[in-house]
Formats: C-alpha cells, structure tokens, sequence
C-alpha cells in the first residue's frame, strides 16, 4: 500500500479545532478595517474597537449566565486556570492555604497547584473512582476549615467524562469553599450555568470550539460571594486591573462567536456526534478486549477514548498516522513517554493507558470519515496482533526511530 494521496481524517478535536469560516469571518474587519486599541477612548477606532469586545462580552456571559462585568479575557485556559488558583491563593491567603482538586486535572490545572506547594500551600488531589467521576463524599471529607478553593474540570480532555459540577457547587457552597471549573472542553458543548451550577471561577478557551487559539476567559462571580482574585499579570491595568495586556479585538470577537455557533447548535450537534461515537465504539468492541476509558453515559458527545490490548502504543499510532490523526491522549503530555496521568488515576496499567486512542470527532467529522477510520483502526489493530509487521512504509517509519 502506498501512501494515501488524503490528508489523514482529522479526529483530534479534544486537541483543538479548526477555526469555523464563519468565525474567521466575523474576525476579519477587526484585522485590517478597525485595527483600534479598544483603551483608546479619543477616536472612532478606539470607540468601534471598544463596542466589538463590549459587545463579545455580553454575548459570552448571557451563555453562561453571567454579567458582562464578571468576566476576564486571557490569552486561554492555561492562562484563566492559573490566574483562578494563583489569583485565589494569592488574595485569600489569610483565610487559608488548602485547595482541593482532581488527579484527572489538565496540567493548566496541576502545575499551578505544585507551584503553590513548594510556596507553602496544601493541595488535596482527590483520586477519582474507576468511571473517572469524583465521589463527592470524598469531596466532602477533604474540605477543612482552611479550605479556600475546589477545582474540578467540567469535562476531561482525555477521556471525556462529565464530572457532576452542579452537585460540586452545591457542596462547595455549603462549606464557603469557592469552586472552580477548567471549562475549556465542556463550554458550547454541554450546557453551563454559573449561577444553577454554583461556580465562582470558569475557565474558558476559543480552540475547542472552533475558534481561535490564542484567546479565552476567565469568569469570576462578582456578587454572592465577591470573588478576589490577585492579577498575575501588572501593566496597562485592564480588564479591571486583573489582567493587563492590549486586548486582541479579532480573537476576542471570534471567541465570541465561536462559542455563539456552538450554544446554537449544542443539542442537535450532542445527538449527532453522540450517534458517530456510539457506531464507532460499537465497531470497535468487535476487535475484543478493548476497553472503554471512563463512564460511558457521563461523557462529552465526541470523546471516544479505548485502551487496546495486545498491542504496542507507539506501533499502533504510528502505523495509523497516513490514515486518522489521533493520539493517546492529551496533547501536551503525547511528547512525554510516560503514561497518562488520567488514564492511570482510572486504574488502566502502564501498558494499557500507553496502547490507548483517543477519538476527537468535531464539527466537520462526517458519517463516511468515522466508517473508514474504523475499518484502518481495526485492520491496523487485527495485523498488530497477528504479529504480522505493519504495512512496509511503516516499517520505514519505525526503523528510522
Ligand atoms: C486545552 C485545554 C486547556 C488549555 O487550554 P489553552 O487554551 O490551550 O491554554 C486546559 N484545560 C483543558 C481541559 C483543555 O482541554
């Protein structure tokens, strides 16, 4: 077999997306027609640069539910994540040093938590139970009366699962713990509400959805409680003085819209891709001993993630790579050889959790994509097994490693 003369079928949308048309679209003015800096308040293009992000504002918080005033925009979720659990830490320092979070977290999540334990805070990481979902009696025994902030993702970028953040609120709202959410994979594809879910702090970022990279926002509750959170970040005092930095008109109104397409289109889309996803699992499971990674009802509609047994990780992606371009799991640990954090804190062994796919399907993944990406995973995975050495151009590719 030759080299496919198509580019492989793209199904690593938990890694990022393409940027809509429509997006790209609506940011273009803000590029070249009305290049103003929206601080600039003696001139039209300041003025018009101004009313476009006033305007993205409005739209973002409606959807989840929040005032405009609530809301921070960063350059993305690493950013919001750090500024939520730094800039908390950092402004509640004398009611106390204990956080809580998951074993499951994304590093935007983890990292800022282990740099605030060599400073001397406390940091519980809840292991999650075998579905990948938070026991919330586990929760509800780490809380102590230090305890200033729970982060609890909304949706896992490698496995998928919904973690019950209504139920979280609740209980961190009891106790006077605030509660916050890294959103980044769940906004525009579940429904999110900051006041019916009880969230204090909610991550957000463009590139999930169809947006840019490069932009993303934090909400932070303004009224019951008046969230404090310490700016990361000193310089021209925007965006309230918690966020300095010019801000990026074209990113800013494509967030916007990237994230007004996807509310529009969230349930009629969740049945689709829920559809696609439930036919490829289904294919999937005839291969025999692969394993679903994470409960299989609590999960984001485009999320397959399987651990295959009897084959070697690194083989199997590689051989597939001509053909569908998907990883193991998080893109940012994919460069690391060591096994997934997430996939471990579920259980899976090394071998296992190293010899796992995960499918993103987006958007523009369609019906006939998700059939032939089946039929190369299952034969690449049947010729692994056999034995047999994978097809001779791979085997180029191995020898070269
Ligand atoms: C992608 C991702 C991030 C990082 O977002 P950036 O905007 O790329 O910084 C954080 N958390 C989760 C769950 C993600 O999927």
């Amino acid at each position: 077999m030759s080299v496919p003369l198509q580019r492989p079928i793209y199904l690593d949308c938990q890694a990022t997306t393409p940027v809509d048309p429509k997006v790209v679209a609506a940011m273009l003015p803000y590029f070249t027609d009305c290049p103003g800096n929206p601080s600039s308040n003696n001139h039209l293009y300041g003025w018009e640069a101004k009313a476009a992000v006033d305007l993205a504002r409005e739209t973002l918080a409606e959807f989840i539910g929040a005032t405009p005033r609530e809301l921070v925009f960063t350059s993305g979720a690493t950013e919001a994540n750090n500024l939520a659990i730094k800039g908390v830490a950092e402004a509640y320092l004398t009611k106390g040093r204990h956080l809580i979070t998951m074993q499951t977290e994304h590093n935007a999540v983890l990292e800022p938590c282990k740099y605030l334990e060599k400073l001397g805070f406390e940091v519980t990481y809840l292991p999650p139970q075998a579905d990948g979902l938070l026991d919330l009696a586990n929760l509800e025994q780490a809380i102590r009366p230090d305890t200033i902030l729970v982060s609890v993702m909304a949706a896992n970028n490698e496995i998928g699962v919904l973690q019950p953040i209504s139920q979280i609120g609740q209980i961190c709202h009891q106790h006077k713990v605030l509660l916050h959410t890294d959103a980044a994979q769940a906004i525009g594809k579940i429904p999110l509400n900051v006041e019916a879910m009880h969230i204090d702090l909610l991550s957000i970022t463009g590139h999930k959805l169809y947006g840019p990279k490069g932009i993303g926002a934090l909400y932070i509750r303004n009224r019951n409680p008046h969230v404090q959170v310490a700016a990361q970040l000193q310089g021209g005092g925007q965006e309230y003085n918690v966020r300095s930095g010019t801000l990026p008109t074209p990113q800013i109104v494509g967030l916007a819209k990237a994230i007004e397409l996807g509310v529009a289109e969230q349930t009629v889309e969740a049945q689709r891709l829920t559809q696609l996803r439930n036919q490829l699992w289904q294919t999937l499971q005839t291969l025999g001993d692969i394993h679903l990674n994470g409960h299989p009802q609590q999960r984001l509609p485009g999320c397959l993630s399987a651990s295959v047994a009897g084959v070697e990780g690194a083989a199997l992606l590689l051989a597939l790579q001509p053909y569908v371009a998907l990883s193991s799991g998080s893109a940012c640990a994919s460069s690391k050889p060591s096994p997934s954090h997430v996939l471990t804190a579920l259980g899976r062994s090394s071998t296992l959790a190293q010899s796992t796919l995960r499918f993103g399907l987006g958007r523009f993944t369609t019906s006939a994509e998700i059939e032939q990406a089946a039929h190369h995973v299952m034969q690449t995975i049947q010729r692994l097994r056999a034995g047999l050495t994978v097809l001779p151009m791979e085997n180029e590719r191995l020898n070269q490693l």
